[in-house]
């Protein structure tokens, strides 16, 4: 049997003691994976973009919020797409320059807009009520920091309700096919010589990629729209946003970013014509394949002759597949108490999480090698939105991370992304300095 680079990266992750009974569940980070992603990423719009064409790919930073994966990002040419102070300290702490920083919300607050005018970063405004409080700190402090106007393209949705962002009635952008919508915005525009970008996110998984082209389509023909009536190139970049679906049925990497670039050549050829710079902002696509969740199985039962494997990865980590499991399916591979792939006839088992309700469970009734106490369950594709989402439930700690590359001669080499939490640090968060603040209240 051939050993994959993420068999190896388990094996001494179990050896090295990264997982184990003190820390029962890890995350890990295939290094060379993501760098050959985000590879993939430039090179994909390189091909198709005329020479010369500013491109800035935006990581989306909610998908992996880790200071280490957007250093390394930014070491491969990408900036961030932030959405909170939080991300944006993020992305500050990892060193990304403000002039590959984008900033996206739905709610930001007026201190956040004016730190970001004053910062350089750009920022996309998502509503009327937003591009009125721009035009006054752009009256009282002008600056030259890139402002775009989001749109909804109102396209429809994808297979999952919660990830479509371009329904009728999303919450994000101006909807664009509302009554007398689309001329306000080109007004909008008109008014304001210093909105110089459209930005739309249509996505994201659950998707169909034609759709997410079209959407792009609409972005690009508002803009040549509001350029023509404008005399002038008033509109010089289209951001597309990011919202390429993942493959969470096999290792193969599907779609390809280049396959999403070409579509777009094909439905947008003016996209990458060189008149509009472009803005990216892909989170799931660039990380998902390159993350694994690795926990121990603290024990082996069974309930009504099913096996269940008690896990220490549920909804804490795992919280949209146990949650939402039919939209949020992933693989589990079976490795032995030493990490080494599980052999055997499937059989179908549960693997449950740690955490105390029912529906604990990131799999059911799944097909796999029996699972035993000792032994580790490995969740796959889980680089995005799993472990660096952490859901607080059973005040269960935040595992530790690590990113790992693979000699060619099988070492494998790990680094510290995030240690794991402490009991003090949970403590902590959860009010252990205020222990004596409620028993003065209320007594009359
Ligand atoms: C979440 C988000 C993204 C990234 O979406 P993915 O599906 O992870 O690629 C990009 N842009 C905006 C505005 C987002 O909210």
């Amino acid at each position: 049997m051939t050993l994959t680079d993420r068999d190896r990266a388990v094996a001494a992750a179990v050896a090295q003691g990264l997982v184990g009974e003190a820390e029962p569940v890890a995350g890990l980070l295939d290094v060379a994976g993501i760098r050959r992603s985000a590879g993939e990423l430039r090179a994909a719009f390189d091909e198709f973009a005329a020479p010369g064409t500013p491109v800035l790919h935006a990581f989306a930073v909610k998908a992996a919020s880790l200071v280490p994966v957007l250093r390394l990002l930014a070491q491969e040419g990408l900036g961030c797409e932030v959405a909170s102070p939080g991300e944006l300290r993020l992305a500050r702490a990892a060193g990304v320059p403000v002039a590959r920083t984008v900033l996206d919300s739905p709610a930001k607050t007026p201190a956040e807009l004016r730190e970001a005018l004053a910062l350089g970063i750009a920022v996309n405004a998502d509503n009327a009520e937003e591009l009125a409080r721009l035009d006054g700190l752009m009256a009282s402090a002008p600056s030259a920091a890139p402002i775009g106007l989001r749109v909804n393209p109102q396209i429809g949705g994808g297979s999952i309700g919660a990830m479509s962002t371009a329904t009728d009635t999303s919450k994000f952008g101006v909807a664009l096919r509302d009554e007398g919508a689309r001329d306000w915005v080109v007004r909008a525009f008109l008014a304001r010589p210093w909105l110089t970008r459209l930005h739309a996110h249509v996505g994201s998984q659950g998707m169909p990629l034609e759709l997410m082209a079209s959407g792009v389509r609409t972005l690009f023909d508002l803009a040549e729209e509001i350029n023509g009536r404008a005399g002038r190139r008033q509109i010089d970049t289209l951001d597309i946003g990011g919202g390429l679906p993942v493959n969470f049925a096999s290792d193969a990497t599907t779609p390809t970013y280049r396959e999403y670039a070409a579509l777009l050549h094909k439905t947008v050829p003016g996209l990458f014509s060189g008149r509009y710079g472009l803005v990216t902002e892909f989170g799931r696509s660039l990380l998902a394949k390159h993350g694994t969740v690795l926990a121990r199985v603290e024990y082996a039962k069974s309930a009504g002759g099913r096996p269940i494997a008690v896990t220490h990865a549920g909804a804490q980590i795992a919280t949209r597949t146990v949650f939402v499991p039919r939209a949020w399916p992933i693989r589990v591979a079976a490795y032995d108490a030493e990490g080494r792939p599980r052999t055997g006839e499937p059989v179908a088992q549960d693997i449950a999480g740690p955490c105390c309700f029912a529906g604990d469970l990131v799999a059911e009734d799944r097909p796999l090698p029996l699972l035993r106490a000792g032994d580790h369950a490995a969740l796959l594709d889980t680089g995005a939105y799993y472990f660096s989402t952490h859901f607080a439930y059973n005040s269960l700690p935040r595992p530790g991370i690590y990113g790992y590359a693979v000699a060619p001669d099988g070492a494998v080499r790990f680094g510290t992304v995030r240690s794991p939490q402490t009991l003090e640090e949970l403590t902590a968060e959860s009010g252990g300095a205020h222990a004596e603040a409620l028993g003065g209240l209320g007594t009359s």
